[in-house]
């Protein structure tokens, strides 16, 4: 059976075909990049998004190479990539933020229609592209002052077969790193478990660099979710995944300048120090302690710190 044609907003792709263009976001100048690649046999259909953040760049890379690589001759089912997102975040070089409203693009889902700009591209998003989807894939990575070891995470929504089903992606994506699903409000995982979609939250690359490793890390975690979804032929490549119970943040206390004792990766123990804030003469303000031994995941890599920044957050059983 041929798939369906699939439109979205001004973009349409009949089965067999590959179309790109822009989605306006509705009451603002803000568009987004979407490829649709609608396979020639009916089959589900994926959404891979990059650049919920502007400065993510493996992340942004993998997805515009899987979008301009996939052939729909060999799709079955139709893959939707959208990369950058927020494409004002991406040439401003802004990290997190959407820099129109200065919000989290990825702590506003599901949006508003009549809200700020991030909340209206969230909702143009939610409205017009999630309808059409079986599962949503975000790539994401240390944004530019983040450095951090590759993950995955996903949501316990209301169903906890759609749950399961967002962890089996997670186990077919080919990161070793699973950290177990925390409720955090605003997300574009949360927003999809809400909706009864799984989806997988993957991340790596850092501090604002495109490297090789990295792009290809999520690009073959792109393919894996295909295959894994029945939409590319294949075997899914896995790899032997650790799913951690807990990954506590420290917060910044202060402002100030932030001195980062350990590295990504490192393993650290309760209570050792793992950074020092000084003043901008010097002066020590602070010593940050792990509050329980593990994986160093993310690290702030900036030394200019702000009140309530996150500065460290270690992966534990
Ligand atoms: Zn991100």
């Amino acid at each position: 059976m041929s798939a369906t044609p699939l439109q979205i907003g001004s973009i349409s792709a009949a089965s067999g075909s590959k179309a790109s263009g822009f989605l306006d976001v509705p009451g603002t100048a803000v568009r987004l990049p979407v490829v649709i690649v609608n396979g020639a046999s009916a089959g589900p259909t994926l959404l891979v998004t990059a650049g919920i953040h502007g400065g993510e760049y493996p992340s942004i890379e993998a997805a515009i190479r899987f979008g301009a690589e996939l052939d729909p001759a060999a799709l079955t089912g139709r893959v939707i990539v959208m990369s950058p997102v927020s494409l004002n975040a991406f040439y401003a070089r802004q990290a997190f933020l959407v820099p129109e409203d200065g919000k989290n693009l990825n702590r506003v889902f599901p949006g508003k229609a009549l809200g700020t700009i991030a909340e209206r591209m969230a909702n143009a998003i939610i409205t017009q592209v999630v309808p059409h989807i079986d599962a949503w894939l975000d790539l994401h990575g240390g944004d530019i002052p983040e450095a951090l070891l590759p993950f995955l995470g996903y949501e316990a929504g209301p169903d906890p077969a759609v749950t399961e089903r967002s962890r089996q992606m997670a186990l077919a994506f080919g990161i070793e790193v699973l950290v177990k699903p925390d409720h955090l409000p605003g997300t574009s995982i949360s927003a999809a478990a809400a909706r009864g979609i799984p989806a997988l939250l993957a991340e790596a690359g850092q501090v604002g660099i495109l490297d090789e490793p990295n792009t290809q890390l999520l690009l073959r975690g792109c393919h894996n979710i295909a295959r894994h979804l029945g939409i590319l032929s294949g075997a899914v490549e896995t790899v032997p995944v650790h799913e951690y119970a807990h990954w506590p943040w420290v917060r910044a206390a202060h402002q100030g300048c932030w001195y980062l004792q350990v590295r990504v990766g490192d393993t650290v123990e309760a209570g050792q120090v793992v950074g020092i804030v000084k003043d901008i003469f010097g002066q020590e303000l602070a010593r940050y302690t792990a509050p329980a031994g593990g994986l160093v995941l993310l690290v702030c890599a900036a030394l200019s710190i702000n009140l309530n920044d996150p500065l460290i957050g270690i992966a534990h059983d």
